[in-house]
Parts: structure tokens; C-alpha cells; sequence
């Protein structure tokens, strides 16, 4: 029985991770492309060198509105505070050196002209990525959040610059497994949410102990009602703030290259995140659960 097989049937999530991975690669590949999706209004666009790669923006007036800062400023500093990320020595050279070019668009809400898959229209995410490096990002999503409640404008304008890095993040895990990237899509959202609180230690506009405690307090949650094999990733918050504990623990415990470590087995022999954790680190789910508790209790959260 090989490593991948025994994931599955250690990792009930796994299949519906399958389910969301074929769902959004079923869809037919007639999409717009950032820089093509019909937008209203008065329109703005701007091309920059960030540390990652050349940069094409665009956005909307009403975007601007949402926000005290400009789309393109979050984004210049979402970029910049990637980079610092993947500049560190533990980090591997392929990405210490990543530079590709990155497409962007800010629409004020989804347009239904728009050619997009309609799993991810349907969701309520602010924002998305399709490969290579293609980043939507809806703004009225960012500023009022899926129920509509409106959130003062200081935390949404924070909020903006930390769902550029979460999209920022995917295309950079893209990097590193290519189409395998969404076979596993608890592992590929914990990775970007874990991304936020890596980036928020070298962004002064992301807040670090507001990212940080709001992603250990819904993880604990997460643990608590769905301990060991009941946890099913179901894309909700809580979802992926427990999948980015896990990289925390991970990186807490093992340090930080110990991370990529674990991308390269992924990559040699495709295996679900949480069954290469358990396999590697905990003789069980409940176990690891457990220790990460533990890790959650150790930061003062
Ligand atoms: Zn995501």
C-alpha cells in the first residue's frame, strides 16, 4: 500500500478536498484573465516592479471607496512583506529568487459578465488565484465580510493588504507543487492562511497580534468541536485557521525549513498535509491535535 493510499483512508477530509479539487478544475478553461474582466465605473490600472515580479493592477473607483488606502498601495506592501518571507535563509532558493509576473484585478463586486468558474463566484471568499499567478479580489467581500455587516473602515483597509497576501500566498505554493497544488485543499488554504501570520511579522500594516489571535482562537474552536478524525475541512474559518496552525506548530517545533521539508515529500510522493504530519510527527491524529493544543496554550492564546 503506498504513502498516498493510506493518506486517504487516514484523512476522511481528503476526499472532499478531492471533491473542491475537481469541482475547480472541471470548469471549462474559457475564463477571463484579471486584466480582462468587464469592470464599471471609473476605472484605474497601474503596472509596478514589486520584489516578486512586475505587477498589473487594476481596480475600480468604488474599490478606492471601500478603503483608506488604495488597492495599490496594499498590494505594494503585501508584496513587499511576502518577499521579506521568502528572502529568509530557511526558505528554498527557488523561492528566495521567485520573480514572476502577476496579473491583478480589484472588482467592486463580482460581475456576472464576468467568465469565471461559478464554484468560486458561488463562494464567498474575497479573493482567489488561478495559476500561475492570476489574482481576483472582490472588494465589497473584504470590507462588509459574506453577511453584509459593515466593519470600520481602519480594520478593512488592514484586512485588504492581508487578502493580497493570502492570494499571494497560493501562487506561491503554486511554485512549488504546480497542478498537484489542489489535490489537497485543506493544506493549500492552511498554507496561505499561515502566510498571513508569517508576513504579518514583517509588514507594519498587517496587524500581527490581531491576525494571530483571531487564527489560534478559531482553531482552538476548531479543535475542540471537531477533535481528531471527526475534522472534515469544510472551507470554513475555522477550517483554515486550524489548517494554519498546524503550520505554525510545525514550524514552531521543527523550524521553519522543516516546512519545505515536508513540500518536497509532497512533491516526491503526494500525500494529504495532515497524514504526512501524523505519519512524520504523532503516532495519531488525536495525538497531534493534542500537541498542537498545547503549542496554542504555549503562545498565551
Ligand atoms: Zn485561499
Amino acid at each position: 500500500m503506498t504513502k498516498f493510499t493510506r493518506g486517504i483512508i487516514a484523512s476522511s477530509f481528503f476526499l472532499l478536498a478531492v471533491l473542491f479539487s475537481t469541482i475547480a478544475h472541471s470548469q471549462p478553461l474559457e475564463m477571463d484573465k484579471p486584466d480582462e474582466i468587464p469592470l464599471g465605473g471609473l476605472i484605474r490600472s497601474d503596472t509596478f516592479n514589486s520584489p516578486l515580479g512586475p505587477v498589473f493592477l487594476r481596480w475600480t473607483r468604488e474599490v478606492e471607496g471601500k478603503f483608506g488606502r488604495d488597492p495599490l498601495r496594499a498590494t505594494i506592501e503585501a508584496s513587499r512583506a511576502a518577499s521579506r518571507v521568502l528572502r529568509l535563509s530557511s526558505v528554498p532558493s527557488e523561492l528566495n529568487n521567485l520573480y514572476i509576473n502577476w496579473n491583478i484585478v480589484f472588482m467592486d463586486s463580482v460581475s456576472s459578465s464576468a467568465k469565471l468558474p461559478k464554484g468560486l463566484i458561488d463562494q464567498c471568499h474575497p479573493g482567489w488565484m488561478l495559476p500561475p499567478a492570476h489574482i481576483y479580489i472582490v472588494g465589497e467581500r473584504v470590507s462588509e465580510g459574506c453577511g453584509g455587516q459593515q466593519k470600520i473602515q481602519k480594520v478593512a483597509d488592514k484586512r485588504l493588504s492581508q487578502v493580497v497576501v493570502h492570494e499571494l500566498a497560493h501562487a506561491i505554493e503554486y511554485q512549488m507543487l504546480g497542478a498537484e497544488q489542489w489535490r489537497d485543499r485543506s493544506r493549500a488554504e492552511g498554507f496561505a492562511t499561515w502566510f498571513e501570520l508569517l508576513a504579518s511579522r514583517h509588514s507594519s500594516l498587517l496587524d500581527e497580534s490581531m491576525i494571530k489571535a483571531s487564527a489560534f482562537k478559531r482553531a482552538r474552536e476548531s479543535i475542540h468541536r471537531y477533535p481528531g478524525n471527526n475534522f472534515v475541512f469544510d472551507g470554513s474559518s475555522e477550517a483554515y485557521a486550524r489548517m494554519a496552525i498546524y503550520f505554525s506548530w510545525l514550524e514552531s517545533r521543527y523550524g521553519l525549513a522543516e516546512v519545505f521539508r515536508v513540500y518536497d515529500d509532497i512533491r516526491n510522493e503526494p500525500e494529504p498535509f495532515l497524514s504526512v504530519l501524523v505519519r512524520k510527527y504523532a503516532t495519531d491524529i488525536s495525538r497531534l491535535d493534542k500537541e498542537v493544543l498545547k503549542y496554542i496554550d504555549s503562545q498565551g492564546m
